[in-house]
């Protein structure tokens, strides 16, 4: 089973329950850090040595001497990263290109052949023998955050577990997208202010368009009363957990601890609420 940890905006505590799923379960789950523009759940789990692994990209290189400056590629790309620019030619914007490999395909002439270019890399560790983390890294200034966390997710295990936690890009872009569309299951985390339940809408319609089942955790509650509670209830959508807010969570946490370091008892919460998202999604217990 893979779930995906998502928000519709940064700062809800998305990651702190990620890793914090992933503590808890480390016997059966795995963590997948897909915020690769910022990933920072290495920064709760440390320890485990590292290995690195390039993510290459093709883009297209032209060679000016068969390109008669027909026009096929320029008017296949789809992201304005070929343009013919009259004397010199056919130009190449690497940054914007999605390395689809569609311009080359097409050009009559044969003349556009593939480059790699660096676009991320993925690390992959295992702390105290148990728990896996892989982590996305974007290459500072690339656009390709799709192409690495797709890469994060296809990473080989290195240890045998039933569940995949992604810890999603925030917001609702195409990264978000890329990475949600790969989960059996979205949990979203949001906070009970204005501005949360506002992107918690987005992401919402975001994941209703790729038909993808979800459920809400609510950070910084007050209670089941709070903002963010009545909003799912009168929605109908189902609340898989409340994390309080409390002093002793948030400098924790500012300390790099994690929830179960501020308050032991909530492992269990989160192996049952593991053990309900399993069943919900599979029809069964965790095996
Ligand atoms: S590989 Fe695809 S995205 Fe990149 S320049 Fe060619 S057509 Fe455009
Ligand atoms: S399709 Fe080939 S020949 Fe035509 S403009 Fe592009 S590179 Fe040049």
């Amino acid at each position: 089973m893979k779930i995906a940890v998502a928000s519709g905006k940064g700062g809800t505590g998305k990651s702190t329950f990620s890793v914090a799923l992933a503590l808890a379960n480390r016997d059966r789950a795995r963590l997948v850090d897909c915020d690769v523009e910022e990933p920072n759940a290495h920064l709760f789990l440390r320890g485990g040595e590292s290995t690195s692994t390039p993510v290459w990209a093709s883009v297209p290189e032209v060679d000016a001497s068969l390109c008669d400056a027909c026009g096929k590629c320029t008017s296949f790309c789809q992201y304005n990263a070929l343009a013919l620019a009259g004397s010199a030619g056919l130009m190449v914007f690497p940054e914007l290109c999605h390395d689809c490999g569609g311009c080359i395909l097409v050009c009559p002439n044969k003349a556009l052949s593939e480059r790699k270019v660096l676009r991320g890399t993925i690390e992959s560790r295992v702390i105290d023998g148990t728990l896996e983390l892989v982590t996305g890294r974007l290459e500072v200034g690339s656009p390709s955050a799709p192409t690495v966390i797709r890469a994060a997710i296809e990473n080989p295990p290195a240890l045998r577990r039933r569940v995949t936690i992604f810890d999603a890009p925030p917001g609702t872009a195409c990264s978000f997208a890329s990475c949600v569309h790969q989960a059996d299951h979205c949990v979203l985390v949001t906070d009970p202010t204005p501005f949360g339940l506002h992107d918690l809408d987005l992401a919402i319609e975001a994941i209703q368009g790729m038909s993808k089942p979800f459920s809400v955790v609510i950070n910084r509650s007050n209670g089941d009363d709070d903002l963010a509670s009545r909003h799912c209830r009168r929605r109908g959508i189902p609340v898989l957990m409340r994390i309080p807010e409390r002093r002793e969570i948030a400098e924790c946490y500012s300390n790099g601890g994690s929830l179960l370091d501020a308050d032991p008892s909530m492992g269990e919460r989160l192996r049952a609420l593991l053990d309900d998202l399993h069943f919900h999604v599979s029809g069964g217990p965790i095996l």
